[in-house]
């Protein structure tokens, strides 16, 4: 099955994650003793290449917001290494905050409402100074034509800056989000569930436009969705989450066409298509996903997993990569394994 292992992979990696955990403890008793700890995001290794896509998708309660998060050390994690930069990179575990507050400026997060970013009370230019001050633009001249630009580079009015969040549409709101993400020069942008909240509509232009300032930004986004359908039309590489796990990881095409894991062949059986020849059998999943503090033995999808063989229950698969030209294809499957 495997091909062209040899192949060495050219891509320029921008961030490079290892053993990632983000474990937060269980108190318990009087003495508020560590009773166990929550994995929500546990040993994660992944490689972000310079100028892609990366989708990262699974249900809701799988991890996948906590990973971003993570990354931009929003959340602490318990123990890993986030390495920054092209070469070798610079780890953000063990950065001093005064560095880290330095890095922000490269890294930024665009929210699924951003409504919850904007202070209702002040005017957008208000709220879309407040990082321009940060990173040092004392002259409010200078601010008022970078917001300006910013505006016009997410086909707003720059005289939208005068107003107030609530005269706005939610894909007007989420163009200002991401006007004020760009407003410091990031070169990666983490985007959560950044168009689930819009109608199909203005998902499709909103979508488009990250496409764009992408290509005219030079940017590299982590786009974090459950939505099978927009991740496959925006992501050139797709990572799937379970139970705070990378379960599969593949380029998007290759991906679609030769899906490994069970988890992701259910969720890729729930697409809607519209043409009834190319309509995949539904697998339907069963249950929730388990809680992160009590995780299955063996391989986390067992209990839910319409594959499951004796080994699943007991051994936990180990990631396996196979290459088809010359990229990779990871998976943890025992199926997978015994290939
Ligand atoms: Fe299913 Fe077993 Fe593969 Fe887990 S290892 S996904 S339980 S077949």
């Amino acid at each position: 099955m495997a091909e062209n292992q040899n192949v060495k992979d050219e891509r320029e990696i921008l961030i490079k994650v290892r053993n990632l955990k983000t474990w937060y403890p269980v108190k318990k008793g009087l003495l508020k003793r560590t009773a166990g700890y929550v994995k929500a995001v546990d040993d994660v290794s992944l490689d972000v290449y310079k100028g892609e896509i990366l989708g990262v998708v699974g249900e809701s309660g799988c991890g996948k917001t906590t990973l971003g998060k993570s990354i931009l050390q929003l959340i602490k994690p318990y123990s890993g290494q986030v390495l920054y930069g092209t070469g070798e990179g610079e780890d953000l575990m063990t950065m001093k905050k005064k560095e880290l507050d330095m890095m922000r400026s490269k890294m930024q997060i665009v929210f699924q409402d951003p409504y919850s970013s904007l202070n209702p009370a002040f005017t957008i230019f208000r709220s879309m100074q407040e990082p321009l001050l940060r990173f040092g633009m004392k002259n409010k001249a200078e601010r008022k034509a970078k917001i300006a630009s910013l505006l016009e580079a997410v086909n707003l009015p720059a005289d939208y800056m005068e107003r107030y969040p609530n005269e706005f549409s939610g894909g007007q709101r989420q163009r200002i989000g991401i006007a004020r993400a760009l407003s410091v020069s990031p070169e990666f942008i983490v985007c959560d569930e950044a168009v689930s909240a819009l109608d199909v509509s203005i998902q499709a232009q909103v979508l488009q436009l990250l496409k764009d300032l992408k290509e005219k930004y030079g940017l590299t986004y982590m786009f974090i969705t459950h939505d099978l359908s927009v991740v496959e039309y925006i992501s050139d590489r797709i990572v799937v989450m379970y139970l705070g796990h990378i379960v599969e990881a593949a380029d998007t095409e290759e991906l679609f066409e030769n899906t490994l894991h069970p988890y992701t062949q259910a969720l890729l059986s729930a697409i809607p298509i519209a043409d009834i020849n190319m309509r995949r059998k539904r697998i339907p999943l069963q249950g929730d996903v388990p809680s992160p503090v009590n995780p299955p033995s063996g391989c986390p999808f067992h209990p839910r997993c319409p594959k499951c063989m004796d080994i699943c229950r007991k051994e936990r698969p180990k990631p396996v990569t196979i290459y088809r030209n010359g990229k990779p294809h990871m998976t943890c499957c025992h199926l997978v394994e015994a290939e």
